[in-house]
């Protein structure tokens, strides 16, 4: 295969790649474009991300509501199981929604998914003015230990709850889907 062909036809890896996301209602897996992959910054037309901690937060808590999605969807059928149908259901359903949408990024579940990134770029920005510039990235990137990390990131979630619930803007994904 040629290695700068997404095997997602939308999401070509010269230009930004994407994820996907799929699931059964209890098992989910997350797959990403190869240029997520690449510690060359300039390969892939300049879409290597490999090393770009930001970009990966990006599109993850795009694909993380997705999982949601699917869990709502399982549920919404009724039928919890078997796996295997949930999952072939769900993504028969995705598609039906791509088509009736006329583009991957026009369904409504995409749409939804897109909050989850855009309250990680508002939650980054917040942490810039409440800590300091680039502060949660150079956390995430920094030596301390895990736990050290999530206590902090949790800290600071915390602070930015508080504040989107004050209503100063900022959209924010909390679990259930907007209405
Ligand atoms: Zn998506």
């Amino acid at each position: 295969m040629d290695p700068n062909q997404s095997i997602y036809p939308w999401f070509s890896s010269n230009s930004g790649g994407g994820g996907l996301t799929s699931g059964n209602g209890q098992n989910f897996s997350i797959h990403y474009t190869d240029n997520f992959f690449s510690g060359d910054p300039s390969s892939y037309n300049n879409h290597g991300y490999g090393r770009n901690t930001y970009k990966w937060l990006f599109i993850s808590s795009h694909e993380v509501v997705h999982i949601k999605q699917n869990i709502d969807w399982a549920i919404s059928l009724g039928y919890y199981s078997p796996p295997m149908l949930v999952k072939n259901a769900y993504l028969g359903h995705a598609a039906g929604q791509y088509a009736i949408a006329g583009s991957h990024d026009g369904a409504r579940n995409e749409i939804l998914a897109d909050i989850g990134s855009e309250t990680f770029k508002d939650f980054d920005k917040f942490i810039d003015k409440f800590a300091s510039n680039q502060a949660l990235i150079k956390l995430l990137e920094s030596q301390h230990a895990d736990a050290f990390k999530v206590a902090q990131v949790d800290r600071w979630w915390k602070k930015y709850r508080v504040k989107v619930t004050k209503g100063r803007g900022g959209a924010i994904f909390l679990g259930n889907n907007p209405k």
